[in-house]
C-alpha cells in the first residue's frame, strides 16, 4: 500500500516498539499477550492522536490554515495532542471541550490534559454535555473566518478518512515487524471511541490481505452503534486507500461490555487493569480508553475466549496523562500518611 500520495508531516516516534508482555501473560496463565507501545508515539507523551494529525495537520498546511480547531471531552488526549503539534507547526489552536462527566474536581477540570492544552498555548472554552460537539466546532470555526482567519477543523478523535490513514499505517507497520519477528498474531484488541483507530486498522488490513481479527472495546457507545460507526469511516478509509469495497460488516467487531457507567467514568476492572499494566509491566494506561480496552482483553482472557496457544496483541493506544486528572480514584492520598 502506498501511503506516500497523501500529504503527511513525520512527526511521530516511529516504529512504536512491538514488546511481548511475560509477567502479565504469566499471570493470567496464556494467551501469550504482546503490545503495540503507541503510548510512545512522542507527542507531549504520546498516544494514538499523533498518528491521525500527521496527515490531518499536513492537509491543515497544505490549505494555508493559521488556526486549528478541534474539540473533545475535558480530559481529550486528542486535543492536548492537537495542541501539541499545533505548537509544533507555529499555529494557533482553539479547543472546545465537552463537560461528559459532570465531575467537579479540580484535577479532573484543570490537571493531566487541561494542563497540557494550556501549555502547549492553545485557547479553550466548554460546553454542557449531550451537544453536536462537531456542529459547536463549526459554528465556532465560522466565527473565526468572519474575522479573517483561515481556519482547518478537526472533527473529535481526528476520525475521518484522513486521520484513519495514520491507522492504515500503523497496520503497515505492525505487519512487518510481525514478519521480521516470525510472529503469528491471531488478535488485535484494542480500546475504540470515535472509530478511527479500528477503522484504519482494520481498512489497511485488509488492503494487506493481512486476515488479522481486531476487536475494539468500546469505551462509550453500545455494540451495534459502534460497530456501524466503525464500518462507516472504515469503508471510506479503505476508498481513500485506493481499495473500495475492501472491508465489509464482517471484519467489524466490537465489544460494549466494558464501558461501565459511561464515558469517562473509571470502572473497577478498569482500575484493577491500570494496577496490573503498573505492577507487572511498568507499563502506564488511562483510566478512560485504554484500561477498559485492556480490562475486556483481561476478561475475555480469564472467560477462556481465546486458546492459550494463541498471541494477542494488545494495541496501546496511550492516554497516561489524563492519570492526573483522575488522582481521587486510586485512593492513594491517605497512604504516606498511614504508614508513618
Ligand atoms: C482517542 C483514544 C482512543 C480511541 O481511539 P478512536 O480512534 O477515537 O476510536 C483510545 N485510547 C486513547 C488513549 C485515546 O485517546
Amino acid at each position: 500500500m502506498y501511503l506516500a500520495r497523501f500529504p503527511r508531516i513525520h512527526l511521530a516516534h516511529l516504529p512504536t516498539p512491538l514488546e511481548r508482555l511475560d509477567r502479565l501473560s504469566e499471570l493470567l496463565g496464556g494467551p501469550e499477550i504482546w503490545i503495540k507501545r503507541d503510548d510512545c508515539t512522542g507527542l507531549s507523551t504520546g498516544g494514538n492522536k499523533t498518528r491521525k494529525l500527521e496527515f490531518l495537520m499536513a492537509e491543515a498546511k497544505m490549505e494555508g490554515a493559521d488556526l486549528v480547531i478541534t474539540q473533545g471531552a475535558t480530559q481529550s488526549n486528542h486535543a492536548r495532542q492537537t495542541a501539541a503539534f499545533a505548537a509544533k507547526l507555529g499555529m494557533d489552536c482553539h479547543i472546545l471541550l465537552e463537560d461528559r462527566t459532570g465531575s467537579r474536581e479540580s484535577n479532573y477540570n484543570h490537571n493531566g490534559n487541561v494542563l497540557l492544552d494550556f501549555l502547549h498555548g492553545a485557547s479553550a472554552e466548554k460546553r454542557g454535555p449531550g451537544l453536536d460537539m462537531n456542529a459547536e466546532m463549526e459554528a465556532v470555526a465560522d466565527n473565526f473566518r468572519g474575522q479573517g482567519r483561515n481556519v482547518y477543523t478537526i472533527p473529535g478523535g481526528g476520525s475521518n478518512a484522513t486521520g484513519a490513514l495514520g491507522y492504515a499505517n500503523c497496520a503497515f507497520e505492525l505487519v512487518a515487524q510481525a514478519n521480521d519477528r516470525d510472529l503469528v498474531i491471531d488478535y488485535i484488541v484494542h480500546a475504540t471511541g470515535s472509530t478511527g483507530t479500528q477503522a484504519g486498522l482494520v481498512a489497511g488490513l485488509k488492503a494487506i490481505h493481512a486476515q488479522i481479527p481486531v476487536l475494539g472495546i468500546s469505551v462509550r457507545a453500545g455494540k451495534e452503534a459502534q460497530e456501524e460507526n466503525v464500518l462507516r469511516l472504515a469503508e471510506k478509509t479503505a476508498e481513500k486507500l485506493g481499495c473500495p469495497g475492501a472491508v465489509t460488516a464482517a471484519d467489524i467487531s466490537a465489544n460494549s461490555d466494558y464501558v461501565g457507567e459511561g464515558y469517562g467514568v473509571p470502572t473497577p476492572e478498569g482500575i484493577e487493569a491500570i494496577r496490573m499494566f503498573a505492577e507487572r509491566e511498568a507499563i502506564l494506561l488511562d483510566p478512560v480508553y485504554s484500561s477498559k480496552g485492556a480490562a475486556g482483553m483481561i476478561d475475555l482472557i480469564r472467560k477462556g475466549s481465546f486458546k492459550k496457544s494463541e498471541r494477542i496483541v494488545f494495541l496501546h493506544t496511550g492516554g497516561s496523562a489524563s492519570l492526573f486528572g483522575y488522582l481521587s480514584t486510586f485512593g492513594f492520598e491517605n497512604q504516606l500518611e498511614s504508614s508513618t
